[in-house]
């Protein structure tokens, strides 16, 4: 194949775009790879979309090397499934909602687990169906609250995700290892540099997952690492603080819950057995508003209180009620989110969607408040966190699970010894969901005795337009982008540099050599000065250029490799044979 400049749909920029933060995003626009279309919305300009054609090969291939099969869902999708996992409250402003002609609720999908769900529900019955994994490329939508950076963090962005259907824990486990190894291996291909960190559950529900980033400064996540191994996103990282001995310390009217104060046991108690799904992930300050609530008792003292899901708020009401005998419940108000100016660190985890780096940042509270909360939900989740808690050793009701603030030098959770502190791109993100979405959604099969079980589901996400971004963050230079062989629009870029014709006719004559043997050519055929040419070939940054110039004469030509700068003199006839 060969492309020629004079007509390829690109015009490079020689200023950079005004809102560009990151180097990815100044030199993929300026390289005419994508185009602004709105806020966070980029179009795809015919450079940029072969460079996300060939991430979306490569994670085509390893997700079905691991007999994951293809299908792809609308990204336009309907209300009631979002609905019956409550989603569609806890996702709050990052998602995209609209209504139909007929006023019928729909929304624009930020992440797809009710529609595979039910797909399956749909189609699927028996245990001889398991296990199933089921994989898409498409396009997602969130509603950033600050798309930033491009491509990184995009309002639509490409998304690879898959999910796993098992009949029980050590079938989810086997595919959750699948993806994990195929994970790897996409991000070798891709030749990033990542590391694989410990990452919250969240409100996603499972036990186990994990984050693949990419080390780079310009990243939004912080993680830590030993020199023992442990890895974790500092969203992950739990420690115990010191629990209150007294809750008269705490300043009033929001006294910190500790044993003594009144309902207070019976709360946890009640709680621990009847909510195991109050996770205290809060996404939107509505949902806040849905669990948070202040109790105040006959005695006049107050205490706030954090109660299950949003979807369980009614019958939560009604057994805290019973349980502990508050004189009054009041719903925490907007005036109530005004006292608090205090930011909500590293607590909330990823969201039900997995929006919460963005969700974490915003919500205004008490550290005290939250702190309270996490005291009595963090009691539900201990056993499942993914540091390894304990009940009992590391966590007692009458103790906080205290999300600290981690530090350069603290110890490693797990003994591997000192933490250092870096930052990342989050380019994949592996879940174990357990039951939570086929239970909420009914999906069943009959297991081998005709009894009725609960699907157990994992859930896998790979940032493809994300991936094409950060690659590019991880190989440019001052000069422009530098692709690597794998991902480079075209192989190699040959040069005519020189006025004379029979320059021209050699570029011919060996971008059709090449073309022949399968390398993807672009050729510079345009009448511009050698200068234009070099600094646009640097620019668009494909691996190798071949610069055809005066030393023709003596049947030599210049190979350029992008990255390295390296050019060595090669024979023209020897040049084909080089580049292959
Ligand atoms: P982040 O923490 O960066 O907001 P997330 O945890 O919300 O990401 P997931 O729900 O885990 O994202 O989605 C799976 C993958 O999709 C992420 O690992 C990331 O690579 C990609 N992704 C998520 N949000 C965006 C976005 N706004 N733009 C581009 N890629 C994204
Ligand atoms: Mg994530
Ligand atoms: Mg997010
Ligand atoms: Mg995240």
């Amino acid at each position: 194949m060969i492309a020629r400049l004079s007509n390829l749909f690109v015009r490079t920029l020689r200023e950079d775009p005004a809102d560009a933060e990151v180097p990815s995003h100044r030199w993929l626009v300026r390289a005419g790879y994508i185009r602004r279309a709105a806020p966070g919305i980029y179009t795809w300009l015919p450079l940029g979309l072969k460079v996300l054609a060939k991430v979306e090969r490569i994670v085509r291939e390893e997700m079905d090397a691991i007999g994951a099969q293809e299908v792809r869902f609308p990204a336009l999708l309907p209300r009631e499934p979002y609905e019956a996992t409550n989603r569609w409250t806890e996702y709050g402003p990052n998602l995209f909602r609209l209504k139909d002609r007929k006023g019928v609720d729909m929304l624009l999908g930020p992440t797809h687990e009710e529609m595979f769900t039910l797909l399956v529900k749909d189609l699927y019955g028996s245990y001889k169906d398991l296990p199933l994994s089921l994989y898409q490329i498409q396009t997602k939508y969130r509603d950033e609250a600050r798309p930033r950076a491009g491509l990184l963090r995009g309002r639509e962005f490409v998304m690879k995700d898959s999910y796993s259907f098992d009949m029980d824990a050590e079938g989810l486990q086997a595919s959750y290892d699948a993806h994990r190894a195929a994970y790897i291996k996409i991000f070798d291909r891709l030749g990033l540099e990542y590391v694989i960190v410990k990452a919250t559950s969240g409100a996603m529900g499972g036990s186990a997952s994990e984050e693949f980033l990419v080390i780079a400064d310009n990243g939004e996540d912080t993680f830590v690492r030993s020199p023992g191994g442990y890895a974790a996103n500092v969203e992950a990282v739990t420690t115990l603080a010191p629990a209150p001995v007294d809750s008269s310390d705490a300043p009033a009217p929001y006294a910190v819950p500790t044993p003594g104060t009144p309902g207070c046991d019976e709360l946890v108690e009640l709680l621990n057995r009847d909510f195991p799904r109050a996770e205290g992930a809060w996404t939107t300050p509505e949902t806040l508003k849905n669990i948070l609530f202040t109790l105040r008792f006959p005695d006049g003292k107050t205490k706030p209180i954090c109660v299950g899901l949003p979807g369980d708020r009614e019958v939560d009401l009604k057994r805290l009620e019973a349980s502990v005998a508050p004189a009054e419940i009041i719903p925490f108000g907007d005036e109530d989110f005004a006292k608090y100016p205090t930011l909500v660190k590293g607590f909330m985890g990823p969201d039900a969607l997995g929006s919460a780096s963005a969700s974490k940042i915003e919500y205004l509270a008490d550290p005290r408040l939250v702190a309270g909360s996490r005291w009595i939900s963090g009691a539900n989740r201990v056993d499942e966190h993914v540091i390894g808690l304990v009940v009992g050793r590391d966590f007692t009701p009458d103790g906080y699970l205290d999300v600290a603030e981690v530090r350069e030098g603290d110890p490693a959770p797990d003994g591997s010894g000192p933490l250092t502190l870096a930052r990342g791109i989050e380019m994949g993100h592996i879940f174990q969901l357990g039951k939570k979405y086929a239970e909420a959604l009914g999906l069943k099969v009959l297991d081998a005795n005709g009894k009725l079980v609960t699907v157990t589901m994992g859930s896998y996400g790979v940032g493809v337009s994300r991936a094409v971004a950060a690659v590019a963050e991880n190989t440019c230079d001052d000069k422009g982008l530098a692709w690597p062989r794998a991902l480079a629009p075209y192989d190699v870029h040959l040069i005519p540099a020189g006025k004379d014709e029979s320059i021209y006719a050699a570029a011919e004559a060996l971008a059709s050599e090449l073309s022949a043997r399968g390398v993807e050519v672009l050729l510079d055929d345009r009448k511009a000065s050698p200068g234009v040419k070099f600094t646009d070939a640097e620019l668009l940054g494909m691996p190798t250029s071949v610069v055809l110039g005066r030393s023709l004469a003596d049947g030599l030509v210049e190979v350029r490799d992008r990255a390295s700068g390296e050019r060595t003199d090669v024979p023209l006839a020897e040049a084909a044979d080089r580049i292959v």
